[in-house]
């Protein structure tokens, strides 16, 4: 259909087709062309390494053992793991066989993971050692796992399997085929990944990624105007993969034989060290690592001379961050990005060798943007804010079995609604300036406040609850919970915090604090009137 909306911004014009063949096929006959010693990655903090080689073979080993136990098109296999070497090898032997990939963040208690997976149905999980414990407890409890493996080679975890003894086993029953082919898939339509988001609402839903969305993706980071093509270049892996943004950026270092330096937390010394021992030269990073960047005296011991520029995406980034980084690190831009799971990864990035102080960039090619005004619906134009809204490629399938939250994530002809406000200028540069949803950003993780007020609610002192987001330099923003405790119960603070504390994942912690209140603003349907509460609190800190 042809949109003749005047206000309507068409990304930027196309010069990398997006490709056609499956995404798996795409990176296995990469992996072939390239099947030599050269390092693919490198574990940070030991300096272990897995070449192109070896990653080959053992992806083609495992997927042929996925097939050998039933596993294939439409199966789910998911991967809990911190970062660490050994994380693509069941990624991508998943897709190889046309299998349906759901990370889940490792940091997840318990109910959070039995959350996600009762979603997404997994019949096999990889996992670090130190989650093991829980998934071996929840495969008792669910009859979808048919198998949980430690995904690291090595494991002193009584009872637990590792992959590569799984691998072992599996072809000892009958040797490798040889005749390996990856499956054939319908590109545009079938999921590639399931990831988790909380969308513009609500508990964590499963984000249905297809082959095209990661395959746009591909195309763009092929697009000299937007990523840089050096040749040679390594990149350190200290995202979090389970995130889209580490996630298909780890998946594409790896298609594009950049050499991936894997760290599986953030250390100051190690992120510093690094930098100037693998010569990095593009930093893709999150807010909180930039205020680091910003901040820290430790700077001025290491070497960061190699730094040409740094990516930003996943929270939004003070201009006084930026300018200081900048400073710092003697770099001409520090470049943002912008984008949500829904829409695969960034659809706004600012590209090479452009820079507007505060702007995430250019809408990227194949992708149509509008500002929507959230109260009539219309578009908008130049230097109005609205919601974001977009279509195009990027745009995920919907949500995993829940066609009721697919619907209402887009508008009836069918732009996904963000969630987000923010404007075009005259050059069409876009600024995002603030949030309509209700989800809380820290340190570039999602907290959905529907998902702590239930936990609130359930304990047995307190009456009401609404949790909100609070603005802090360093995270973004940090969980605060409103409380309204039954009379006489004599609940404190502490209480409270350790309450939440003990169910949830730190990122969700109420780092915030807590408020007592006696009651919770509501509509007359029981919605919390979160500004209400907003205004609040800046009166409370004005009057400080
Ligand atoms: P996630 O799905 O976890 O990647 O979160 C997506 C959300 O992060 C978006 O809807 C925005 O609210 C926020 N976000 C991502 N990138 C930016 C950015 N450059 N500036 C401001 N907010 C951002």
């Amino acid at each position: 259909m042809v949109e003749n909306d005047i206000f309507i911004v068409k990304g930027l014009s196309p010069i990398v087709n997006i490709p056609t063949v499956p995404l798996g096929k795409l990176i296995y006959d990469k992996l072939v062309l390239n099947n030599n010693e050269n390092k693919a990655l490198i574990n940070g903090h030991t300096g272990e390494s897995i070449s192109n080689k070896k990653l080959l073979g053992r992806i083609m080993c495992l997927s042929e053992c996925l097939l050998k136990l039933g596993c294939g098109k439409n199966t789910v296999v998911t991967i809990c793991s911190e970062n660490c070497i050994e994380f693509f090898i069941p990624v991508i032997a998943a897709l190889y066989i046309g299998a349906i990939v759901a990370p889940i963040n490792h940091n997840y208690t318990k109910r959070e993971i039995r959350h996600a997976i009762d979603i997404s149905k997994p019949k096999i999980i990889f996992c670090s050692e130190q989650v093991f414990p829980k998934f071996s407890e929840l495969k008792r409890k669910v009859n979808y796992i048919d198998k949980v493996l430690i995904i690291n080679d090595t494991t002193t975890t009584e009872g637990a399997e590792s992959m590569t003894s799984f691998v072992r086993k599996s072809l000892r029953k009958g040797p490798l085929l040889y005749r390996f082919r990856p499956a054939e898939v319908e590109v545009a339509n079938d999921v590639a990944f399931i990831l988790y988001s909380s969308g513009t609402t609500g508990l964590p839903k499963g984000v249905m990624i297809t082959h095209r969305n990661v395959l746009t993706i591909f195309a763009q980071n092929d697009d000299p105007r937007i990523t840089n093509q050096d040749e040679g270049r390594c990149i350190l892996g200290i995202l979090p993969f389970f995130h889209a943004y580490g996630m298909i950026a780890g998946l594409n270092n790896i298609y594009k034989q950049t050499k991936v330096i894997v760290l599986k937390k953030f250390e100051e010394h190690l992120f510093l060290k690094s930098i100037g021992k693998y010569r990095i030269s593009s930093l893709l990073l999150v807010p909180p690592l930039l205020v680091f960047l910003a901040k820290s005296r430790l700077l001025h011991y290491y070497d960061l001379s190699s730094v040409k520029e740094v990516f930003c995406g996943a929270a939004p980034l003070s201009k006084n961050t930026e300018d200081e980084v900048k400073r710092r690190l003697k770099i001409s831009s520090v470049r943002q990005g912008y984008g949500l799971t829904e829409t695969t990864l960034a659809v706004i990035k600012m590209p090479l060798g452009h820079n507007k102080s505060g702007s995430s960039g250019r809408l990227l090619p194949y992708m149509l943007c509008k500002i929507r005004d959230p109260e009539t619906g219309t578009s908008l134009g130049p230097n109005q804010i609205g919601e974001l809204c977009f279509k195009g490629p990027l745009v995920m399938k919907g949500y995993y079995g829940n066609a009721e939250a697919t619907r209402s994530s887009f508008t009836q002809d069918g732009w996904l609604l963000t969630g987000d406000l923010g404007y075009y200028d005259n050059e069409e540069y876009f600024f995002i300036v603030d949030r309509l949803k209700e989800v809380i950003k820290y340190k570039g993780f999602q907290v959905a406040p529907t998902e702590l007020e239930a936990i609130l609610l359930s304990h047995r002192k307190i009456k009401d609850a609404a949790v909100l987001g609070i603005p802090h330099e360093a995270s973004g923003e940090l969980p605060l919970a409103f409380v309204v405790p039954n009379p006489s119960s004599g609940l404190t603070e502490e209480e409270v915090k350790r309450f939440v504390a003990a169910k949830v994942s730190p990122e969700k912690r109420l780092r915030g604090g807590v408020i007592f209140v006696p009651e919770i603003p509501k509509n007359p349907s029981g919605k919390i009137l979160r500004r209400e509460l907003r205004e609040l609190l800046t009166k409370k800190y004005k009057s400080k």
